[in-house]
């Protein structure tokens, strides 16, 4: 088995603070006190160090704006990780913004994270994996290397259910399900669709054929390890690029926020530590895994 090359992977974090949660789930304002950059973020690469893994951080700009917050990236991006866009303020709806407010949403990110830690971003993820057409033609002509919001699972239309119980608008869109499974180079006039622009769309693993989706929050809803297996088997099988989501907030203290309500929650802070461990292993078992970037960088059947 070590004698085949394994296939590329990634897995990436999305850096969404406590207060943004309370904000979205409950319409709350809240103090999180820094714990995501002072608490959660260390805790991410004290387990990507102990495993040797070096991954990609979707950073929110506006976070860039405390000094110690500054201090905790560059030590992040010393130690081999990848620091990609997220937008400077994590908007609702990212794609019924309007042109303008988009591209001021993208470049303010880039900036910060320039100005504050030297490093030029190259990739992007839109604030709940709402992309359109019209952000790809921003980050192209920005020159980014790749966007990775699509999520060409299941999960948008379980999503998009629970924005509409929450009351907030919901986009059904079924063609998702269509959309290839790997990076590939979009078209101009369809995100979903392979062409001639430059930048890479590196969608979110999911299963294939059947579409479930597979990333951190997902597994720790289903709490199965035998369903994550299976579906890691499956990618790996049909020579899927990987590439994997957590999220910050996985890695909460127990009580912190006792009100908040989120699957990952429900199990102890060293249960889901644990959890962590073992998808590593098993994701490492099958990928070599790297940042996004380097990740589609080797990716030979890509145009770079
Ligand atoms: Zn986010």
């Amino acid at each position: 088995m070590e004698n085949k090359e394994k296939i590329g992977g990634a897995v990436s974090i999305d850096t969404d603070s406590v207060d943004m949660y309370y904000k979205s789930i409950y319409g709350k304002e809240i103090r999180e006190n820094n714990i995501t950059y002072g608490v959660l973020i260390p805790r991410f690469l004290e387990i990507l160090r102990r495993k040797q893994i070096k991954a990609t951080f979707f950073i929110i700009g506006k976070h860039l704006k405390n000094r110690k917050n500054q201090e905790i990236l560059r030590q992040v991006a010393k130690e081999g990780h990848e620091l990609a866009n997220h937008t400077y303020s994590h908007p609702k709806n990212f794609s019924s913004l309007t042109k303008e407010q988009k591209e001021q949403e993208i470049a303010a990110c880039e900036d910060i994270i320039y100005k504050h830690i030297g490093v030029k971003t190259v990739g992007f993820r839109a604030p709940e994996w709402d992309i359109d057409d019209e952000s790809i033609q921003i980050l192209e002509k920005r020159g980014y290397l790749y966007d990775s919001s699509l999520y060409p699972s299941l999960f948008g239309i379980m999503n998009s259910v629970f924005q509409l119980i929450r009351r907030h608008k919901a986009k059904f869109d079924f063609r998702v399900l269509q959309y290839p499974l790997e990076a590939y180079h979009p078209s101009a006039t369809g995100l979903g669709r392979k062409g001639d622009l430059n930048i890479i769309e590196f969608p979110v693993s999911a299963v294939p054929v059947f579409r479930l989706p597979f990333h951190g929050t997902f597994l720790f809803w289903t709490r199965s390890m035998g369903l994550f297996r299976c579906s890691l088997n499956a990618i790996a099988r049909k020579n899927q690029s990987l590439n994997y989501i957590l999220h910050t907030l996985e890695l909460l203290d127990d009580d912190t926020f006792p009100d908040l309500k989120h699957p990952s929650l429900s199990l102890p802070l060293k249960a889901r530590q644990g959890i962590y461990m073992e998808i590593l292993d098993e994701m490492k078992k099958r990928y070599k895994l790297s940042t996004i970037k380097s990740c589609l960088l080797n990716n030979e059947g890509l145009r770079i």
